[in-house]
């Protein structure tokens, strides 16, 4: 069912604290923790705690959920005082998805090029 844990899911397990991670912030409904092969000195993950494959899962089933991890994505920022960042949600193997549990991408702490590859 929509949000339920998956037991094969890698995020819901960082959530339920069965693999470590380096937590810098959580909410009721959300947790970010630091990317384990950050592409940027800033890389850190925001996922809703409730599991959903991927941002179009998460806005249409769930929209409230997908503003509290928004919202998560800037506190995230503020925390590590960036001026300028980018947030990525790869939706899709084709754009880059590699873990079917919605995550966004917070990077910064660098100069940024567009397009991304
Ligand atoms: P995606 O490619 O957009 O799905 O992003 C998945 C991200 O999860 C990648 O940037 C990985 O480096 C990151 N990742 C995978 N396993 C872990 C982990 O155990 N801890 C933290 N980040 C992870």
């Amino acid at each position: 069912m929509a949000g339920e844990p998956q037991d094969d899911c890698l995020f819901c397990k960082i959530v339920a604290g069965h693999i470590p991670a380096t937590i810098v912030r959580e909410t009721e409904t959300t947790v970010a923790f630091r990317d384990i092969n950050p592409q940027a000195p800033t890389h850190v993950l925001v996922i809703p705690k409730a599991h959903y494959k991927d941002a179009a899962a998460l806005a249409a089933q769930a929209p409230q959920l997908a503003a509290d991890v928004l919202a998560e994505t800037q506190a995230v920022a503020d925390e590590d005082k960036l001026e300028s960042y980018r947030i990525v949600f790869n939706t899709g193997a084709g754009a880059g998805q590699t873990v079917w549990h919605a995550h966004a991408h917070v990077l910064g702490g660098r100069g940024m090029e567009w397009p991304p590859g």
